[in-house]
Formats: structure tokens, sequence, C-alpha cells
């Protein structure tokens, strides 16, 4: 390969072809099989192709890896450690997981289907600075002293909560994790991690880079397999403590069940959303804002829990808005994941595949026009491919305006003015994220106020920094990821009182 050129399509199969790609569980500091010895495919949507065999982990790993990470919570190798001796170590993980940029890229690009191109420049970059960012933040937050009576003191202080087990989704399978990763650890916990069975290669990888900055055996624990065995059995645990979740609503309320029926575990969920984005027709920049809202939705294959699935138009703009969108998604049409000039890449897998096209189907029958798309390409390769697809004319009440897709489909919904906008935008159950166009700083105001969502983006859509929280109102979930406050997730608040009066 030409060292100085970046890599071409043919480069990155070519790489593909010989990585080495490790299936086995990672417990107490270890590579090992399931107990069981038991394992399932792993199939790359890009081809159809099974590229590894994965440990397919149950009960028994999952009591292995609770009890390892207990121990080593117990042992203070880590939870005691001075922060700065935290932060140094995982500092190094981010500067690794760095270095192993291109293999990680491949492996969530292979696994999940998404473009190289993007697991480059946004996947593993976004992971390394989301764990740097809480390694450089612990050694700098302080506990607390209340304002008591004089004779008494009253210090408010953070502990880690001891052993956090993260379960999370395929759709950016590294950063979820590390979301979870970074707080929890910075804190001090112990960490049990289940990717989701469509994704677990990334992350078998990141427990060796783990391992390798410094984390001591058993803190960091990777337990590949399926939802209702590997991920029940840790939902379920007694001695987990802290369930960080990702995924669906539908999972998501199966972890509150769970937490009630055995420890009450402390839950935090991060779920779904059919989020709208609003265009109204005093709009700044009516052609920016249609290319955005085409990226908004179509962007990871639409795969995303922020995904503005749902345009929500001022009629007086309408048709100039969805010309727009339409021709930003010609731009957009799927292709080979490892080419780097490829912008939409493969759907997760089959399953997905066709859930997604059902709901197409439905947007059909329940009388939507289709603007653009609409049928899945590419069934020569082997591969999972649905064009970008836009709906017009969807009202409220149909399934493709009510209910999260996550896939490539638009639905455009025409209102009449800004109130109606608001009460649509509002109308279902999720509330994760939500946008307004206007050039009116009151009105993008007093809708922002409106809006019930976690995250409210003005003239702008899934604006991003670590430094910001990011989670849902209403079905979309409990709790926040990112910034300070995704601390208050893995640490227990303690007071202790002192009499200063004898
Ligand atoms: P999912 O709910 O099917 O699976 C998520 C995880 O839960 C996987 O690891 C899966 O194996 C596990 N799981 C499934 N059933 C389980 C069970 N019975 N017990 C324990 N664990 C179980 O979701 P998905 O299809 O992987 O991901 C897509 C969903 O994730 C979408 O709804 C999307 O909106 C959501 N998501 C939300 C955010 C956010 O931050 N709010 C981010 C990304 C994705």
């Amino acid at each position: 390969m030409n060292q100085t050129a970046p890599p071409t399509a043919q480069d990155w199969r070519a790489r593909a072809a010989v990585l080495p790609i490790n299936g086995q569980a990672f417990i107490d500091g270890r590579y090992v099989d399931a107990a069981s010895g038991a394992t399932f495919d792993d199939v790359t949507p890009i081809d159809g192709r099974v590229i590894a065999r994965v440990a397919s982990t149950d009960q028994a790993d999952v009591e292995r890896a609770v009890a390892a990470a207990r121990r080593a919570f117990d042992s203070g190798a880590w939870s005691r450690q001075p922060p700065r001796e935290r932060k140094r170590v995982l500092q190094r993980f981010a500067e690794l997981i760095l270095a192993h940029r291109d293999e990680l890229a491949l492996l969530e690009t292979l696994d999940m289907g998404k473009p190289i191109s993007d697991s480059l420049a946004v996947d593993i970059p976004a992971t390394a600075r989301c764990i740097a960012w809480y390694a450089e933040a612990v050694d700098k937050v302080y506990d607390e002293v209340a304002p008591t009576a004089h004779d008494q003191l009253a210090l408010i202080t953070r502990e880690p909560i001891g052993v956090v087990a993260a379960i999370v989704p395929w759709n950016f399978p590294l950063i979820m994790a590390a979301w979870k990763i970074g707080p929890a650890l910075a804190a001090g916990n112990s960490f049990v991690l289940k990717p989701s069975e469509k994704s677990p290669l990334s992350a078998i990888r990141l427990a060796a880079l783990a391992a390798e900055a410094g984390i001591p055996d058993g803190v960091f624990n990777v337990l590949p397999g399926y939802g209702h065995t590997a991920g029940q059995a840790l939902a379920l645990h007694m001695d987990v403590d802290c369930i960080g979740f990702t995924g669906s609503t539908r999972t998501g309320k199966l972890m509150l069940q769970y937490s009630g029926q055995s420890n009450m575990k402390r839950v935090w969920l991060e779920c779904g959303g059919k989020s709208p984005n609003i265009i109204l027709a005093d709009c700044p920049d009516l052609d920016r804002a249609a290319a955005t809202a085409a990226g908004a939705i179509f962007f990871n294959q639409g795969e995303m829990c922020t995904a503005a699935s749902r345009l929500i138009v001022e009629a007086s703009v309408r048709d100039r808005v969805l010309e727009k969108v339409v021709e930003a998604s010609r731009a957009m049409q799927p292709g080979d994941p490892l080419d780097p000039a490829t912008r939409m890449g493969a759907i997760v897998d089959e399953i997905q595949t066709r859930t997604v096209l059902g709901y197409i189907d439905s947007g059909r029958s329940e009388g939507a026009s289709v603007l653009a798309g609409g049928q899945r390409v590419r069934e020569q390769t082997g591969g999972c491919y649905i064009e970008p697809t836009v709906f017009a004319d969807v009202q409220t009440d149909m399934r493709i305006a009510r209910e999260e897709i996550f896939g490539p489909v638009l639905a455009a919904i025409t209102v009449q003015d800004a109130e109606e906008a608001v009460r649509v935008g509002n109308g279902v159950e999720y509330g994760l994220a939500a946008a307004v166009w206007t050039r009116d700083i009151g009105k993008a105001h007093r809708i922002a106020k409106a809006l019930r969502a976690g995250m409210v983006y003005v003239n702008c859509y899934d604006a991003d920094d670590i430094t910001v929280p990011f989670g849902g109102f209403k079905q979309s979930g409990i709790g926040r990821d990112k910034s300070l406050h995704a601390f208050d997730k893995y640490t227990e608040l303690k007071t202790t009182w002192i009499d200063l009066s004898q």
C-alpha cells in the first residue's frame, strides 16, 4: 500500500481480509471462551459473510465476571487509587484507542456496516475523547461541605457505586460504551460491558487495550452474548449495583423490572426517539435547513437514537424544503462501507432490514407518498442496503409518524403554524431530541421551552460536545450521559455528620 496516500476501498478490503478477529469474552484480565463453549456467528451486513465466531456468554460467565469485578472493587486496586492515578491510566487507554484507530474503525465497519470514513472520523476519535475527558475531569471534581449549624460539620462525598454493568446497542458500538466506561471507571467502579450481539467485536478488542493501559484485572470485563441470556443475567444479578443501559424503550422497561425483581440496582436508561425537526416559514436559511434535515435522518443509515425522523414543516415552505431534502437524499445512496467515498453504508442485519422495509410498506399502505427511495438495493452483494427514503403527506396517526423505525426513513408532516408544530412535535411517547428553525429569537426560546425533549437544537441539528448532557424526557430514558452530570449515575452520595459541640 502507498504509505502517503489515504487508503482506498481496495486497501480496506485487503486489510479486512487479513484482520485477526477475536471473539472471546474478557473476564478478570484474560480472554476466555464462554463456560458452555457456545458461540454465535458474527455476520457482516456488508456482504452477509460470517466474519467471526463469538463467545455466547450466559449466567455462568456473568457469575465469573461479576465475582471478578467485585473482588477487584473490594481490593481497592482501582477503586481506592488516587484520582490522579486513575486519570493517568485512562489517559493512556484513550491514547491506545487512537493508536489503534484503523483497526478499531475496520472492526466497527465490518461488524455493523457503517461507512469506514465515519468510523475513522467519528466513532474512534469520539470514543478516545470521551475517555480522556473523564480522565482529565476526575481529579478536578470536589466534594461538598453543607452550610449546617456552627457546631456541626456535614461532609457530602461521592463514592463509586461498586459493580457497574453496561448493556449497549449496535449503532455506535464503541461510543455508546465509552459514554459509560469514561465516567464509571474514572469514578473508581468495576465494570462489566455487554455489547450488542450484532456488534461485539470492537468491545472485545477494547478489553486488551484497557489491560495494556494498566487497568487492573477484574476492573474491566466484556461479555459478548444475547440480551435474553447474558444481558438478562447481568440485569438480574444481586451483586451488580448499577445498570447503564442504552437501547430500545422496550428493553429499557425490562431493565426496570429486572431491578425490581432483584436488588433494586440503579437503572439508567438511554432509549429510543422519534425526534421532530421543525422548519418554520421564517427559517433563516431554508437550503441549509433542508440539507441538515437530510443529514439528521440519513447519517449512520438512520440508525441514530436522535435521528430527526419527523420533519415538521410549515405549509408555505413545504415544497421548497422537500425538494431540497430529496435532492440531498440522492447524494446519499448506499455504497460499499469499505469505500472511503461512501456516505451511507449497510443496515446492521437482515432482521433490522426487514423491520425497516416493513415500515416503508406500512407508510405506503397507510397513504403517505414516497418522494424518494423506498427500495432495498445492492442485493447482489449479499448485504443489507436500503435507499434513503422520504415520505410526504404523512398524518400523525400513521405508524411511520409515531414509531421509531431506526433506519433511513423520513416522515414529513405539514403544519399550518408554530403552535401546531409544537403540538405535533410533542405528540409521541418519546422526548429525546427536537429542533426548530426560525430567525425570531423570541419564538425560538418559546418553542425550545415548549418542546418536551432532553436536547433542543435551534437552527442546527445534532450539535455535539462531550461537555453537554445527553438524554431524554418521557420514554426516551432516565438520566444523562456525557458531561459532569454523568458522574451522578456512577457514584453514591454519602453524608457524614460530625458533632463539633464537645
Ligand atoms: P435493544 O433494546 O434491542 O438492545 C440493546 C441491548 O440490550 C443489547 O445489548 C441487547 O443484547 C440487550 N438486550 C436485549 N434484550 C435484553 C433483555 N431481555 N435483557 C437484557 N438485555 C437485553 O436495542 P438495539 O436494537 O440494540 O438498539 C437500538 C435502540 O437503541 C433504539 O431504540 C435506539 O433509539 C436506542 N439508542 C438510544 C440511544 C440514546 O442515547 N438514547 C443511543 C443509541 C441507541
